[in-house]
């Protein structure tokens, strides 16, 4: 397994380096770069007597047919779109595990069909909507999408169709009826792992997530001439409430609130601030905490404003609830931890990931390796070759049992 995983890691790092920006991973949506990733992994495709196709979403998909097949399909995947300046492995390594879990299926004999898929389009870094080529996949896919247009005025209907595909064809990307469910293995993109000096967790739901901003209106004036008891200042309005905003996220299990985003006017060192727009965005595992976080979270700031004379208004951005990962599928995963030595860990996750919106379709689970430093959507993400290895025992145990037990 050591040399898998040590293939897998190779394999990031050989794609990291097809990028639309010499010296930094950079890799949007259906670039000229992409082609150059499909050619790679068709050719470990086809060695792997997987039959392979783009769909026309721009996602590689390749199958793989055991002459003992039960009919049944398991999907295995992730992504291959980078954010600007990315790191090698997110998305990456897990396309990569899928051809290695691939192999290790043929070898096992195992009666179960495989489709991995390369995943098109996940971060929205280009069109500003996440999920574009999981969407097609999962049949979810809104023709509405393909009037959305990129920084350059490409609508991604041309986009599609400059990369040689046919957008009349997208809903032929989606799954049909063999295919009994999902796994994706991931980084985690964050620090628990870490600091648990755990290798791999599954885990148990996409968190939900509200966005809001928050806008705070009061008096601009002379920063000298204005006493400070007759201000109106809507900048302190704000700061107190981004101090609440934390303290809140800090004292409820589970909640994380942020403030990531500040935009004050005039500005200026020497006007106090009249009008000041801030970001919210709250995220938590179960939907009635997180609903109820923001309520109390906008009544301290209407109370804020109140004492200090400014008015108070929030506009949403978005709403989204939480996704749970399939419990059966993610038990599958904890127990072949155990089963493989390792600690039975699963947690929720922050960040959302394709299998979000896979598991609208079908049952879906996600296998977490530990993101060294917590670091990623960064050119110094790194995995540990040990992780790896740890991931690619228990997605073997994991096959294993799916193909003994179906459906
Ligand atoms: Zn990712």
């Amino acid at each position: 397994m050591r040399e898998r995983a040590l293939r897998a890691i190779a394999e990031c790092r050989q794609i990291a380096a097809m990028t639309e920006e010499p010296g930094r991973i950079t890799r949007r949506f259906l670039t000229p770069p992409v082609h150059a990733v499909h050619a790679h992994l068709r050719r470990r495709m086809e060695a792997l007597d997987m039959t392979t196709r783009v769909d026309a979403a721009g996602n590689l998909r390749g199958l793989w047919r055991p002459p003992n097949g039960n009919g049944k399909q398991f999907i295995l995947g992730s992504h291959i779109d980078t954010v600007p300046d990315a790191g090698a492995f997110d998305g990456v390594l897990g396309v990569m595990l899928a051809l290695e879990c691939v192999e290790l299926a043929q070898e096992a004999k195992l009666p179960l069909a495989i489709e991995a898929i390369a995943f098109s389009e996940e971060e929205g870094v280009r069109f500003g909507v996440p999920f574009i080529g999981s969407r097609a996949v999962a049949g979810r896919f809104d023709r509405a999408l393909l009037a959305l247009r990129d920084a350059e005025g490409v609508m991604l209907e041309d986009a599609i169709r400059a990369f040689g595909l046919d957008p009349a064809g997208v809903e032929q990307a989606a799954l049909d009826d063999d295919a009994i469910g999902f796994l994706e293995m991931h980084i985690e993109q964050g620090p628990v792992l870490e600091a648990e000096g755990l290798s791999v967790a599954a885990v148990t739901v996409v968190v939900g997530q509200t966005r809001l901003t928050a806008e705070f209106q009061g008096w601009a004036n002379h920063v000298g001439t204005t006493p400070m008891r007759l201000r109106r200042d809507a900048l302190a309005g704000a700061a107190e409430w981004i101090g609440t905003v934390e303290a809140a996220a800090r004292a409820t299990e589970g909640l994380a609130a942020t403030v990531g985003k500040i935009d004050a006017t005039p500005n200026a060192a020497n006007v106090i601030a009249g009008r000041v727009r801030v970001s919210l965005d709250v995220r938590h595992a179960h939907d009635a905490a997180r609903t109820a976080a923001v309520q109390a979270l906008l009544a301290q700031g209407e109370a804020i404003a109140l004492r200090r004379g400014l008015a108070f208004q929030c506009a949403r951005q978005m709403d989204q609830p939480a996704v749970p990962m399939d419990e059966r599928l993610t038990r599958f995963l904890t127990d072949a931890m155990e089963a493989t030595g390792f600690a039975a860990r699963s947690m929720p996750s922050g960040a959302g990931h394709d299998a979000m919106v896979m598991a609208a379709r079908l049952p879906a689970a996600v296998l977490f390796l530990r993101s060294p430093g917590g670091v990623s959507h960064h050119p110094e993400e790194t995995v540990r070759e040990m992780d790896v290895e740890a991931a690619l025992q228990v997605a073997q145990s994991f096959l294993v049992r799916l193909a003994a037990e179906g459906r």
